[in-house]
């Protein structure tokens, strides 16, 4: 049916929406004829399922009929014995970012603030708002790090959650755990802090935050980890928090019932049956991203430190014609405005088209 068709719509909406980014699907990987194109613009796992979670998943699939396990029993207590942590303590949702939202639903009436770093993950400030929050967006340092004093500065009496991603989408460097002591330290203790540790099986800083050691320390602390990334299950959609009893009650609250499927139960569990075998992809993965880093360093780039899957180009004006020049080749990469492009590590030949690509671009 054609927009003309219909009759004038009067339905009153939110005011919010008219603020919020209207969804814009991801570009289908193309690439000039005879070229393999690679999307390299979502941080995706490369590697394909494993054979044992396929197998899970195929089985679970003959049951389909039936509603999944709405307290997601088995996965919640595999993850409490993976991680030694209380039962209690784990919430589960449709994919991490669900899991946040719950949080700051949980947390948030209409005019509360929610603080984070900016650029950061672009989910943030739309969680905030559709909760009926004011996003209050502090800007990275130039060495792309949350500036987490200006955050902790930016507290204020309106302020239910601040927002700590580590390592930073789309910059790459991990926040380091002394620096977050001295932030969680000047946080008042009925503001709920959370560490979104997406990336965490990516870190190699040795400085880095430990999530769960912080969580342990401070009961409004909130560790939000997926399966999305290492454990490339993104089309699944399975994430969740780790936070102390009452929160993690509020998060089971504000919960769509039924969200997490019972495919993506299973898959979740066959995959931490599978963490060795997921352990050696994510070392491939680290090993090729320290490919790249030495290789755009040995090219003259001058680069923020990326402890995740993805390196960030911080290249301003000229970020269009790097994304385009990415493109040319067949490599799907995501651009940030006029702030920068972020490319995913992926198959090692995409990897090795990039360097190509940067190499003649020349270097920032
Ligand atoms: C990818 C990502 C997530 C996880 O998203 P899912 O909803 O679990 O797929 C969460 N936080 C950040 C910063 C991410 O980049």
């Amino acid at each position: 049916m054609s927009d003309e068709a219909l009759s004038p719509n009067r339905v009153r909406l939110r005011e919010v929406l008219a603020q919020l980014p209207d969804y814009k699907p991801g570009k289908p990987a193309t690439a000039p004829p005879g070229v393999t194109a690679y999307k390299l613009s979502s941080n995706e796992n490369p590697y394909g399922p494993l054979p044992s979670v396929l197998k899970a998943v195929d089985e679970a699939a003959t049951t389909i009929n039936r509603y999944p396990d709405m307290a997601v029993s088995a996965l919640t207590q595999r993850l409490a014995e993976a991680l030694d942590v209380p039962a209690e303590c784990i919430a589960t949702g449709t994919g991490s970012v669900a899991v946040l939202a719950q949080v700051v639903q949980a947390a948030c009436d209409a005019g509360d603030e929610v603080v984070f770093a900016w650029r950061s993950f672009e989910a943030y400030p739309i969680v905030a708002q559709l909760a009926g929050a004011k996003p209050i967006m502090v800007g990275l340092d130039a060495d792309a790090r949350h500036r987490l004093d200006a955050m902790a500065a930016a507290i204020t009496d309106r302020t239910r959650v601040v927002l700590v991603c580590t390592p930073n989408n789309p910059t790459g460097p991990a926040v380091h755990g002394d620096e977050l002591e001295r932030f969680l330290a000047r946080v008042p203790d009925d503001v709920v802090v959370v560490v979104d540790e997406a990336y965490v099986e990516f870190v190699r800083d040795p400085e880095a935050v430990k999530g769960l050691e912080v969580w342990r320390k401070h009961p409004n602390v909130v560790v939000l980890r997926t399966f999305s990334k290492a454990y490339g299950l993104a089309g699944l959609r399975v994430g969740f928090a780790v936070a102390h009893p009452p929160v993690a009650a509020a998060i089971r609250k504000t919960a769509t019932p039924f969200g997490v499927n019972s495919l993506a139960q299973v898959a979740a569990i066959a995959s931490l049956d599978a963490v060795d075998e997921l352990t050696e992809r994510v070392e491939s993965i680290v090993a090729e991203r320290d490919r790249v880093v030495q290789a755009l360093a040995d090219q003259g780039w001058k680069l923020p430190r990326t402890d995740a899957n993805f390196v960030w180009f911080p290249l301003g004006e000229q970020s269009s014609a790097f994304s385009g020049a990415c493109e040319a080749v067949g490599l799907m990469v995501r651009q940030y405005g006029d702030d920068g492009v972020r490319v995913t590590i992926g198959e090692s030949e995409a990897n090795t088209r990039l360097l190509e690509v940067t190499e003649k671009f020349g270097a920032r």
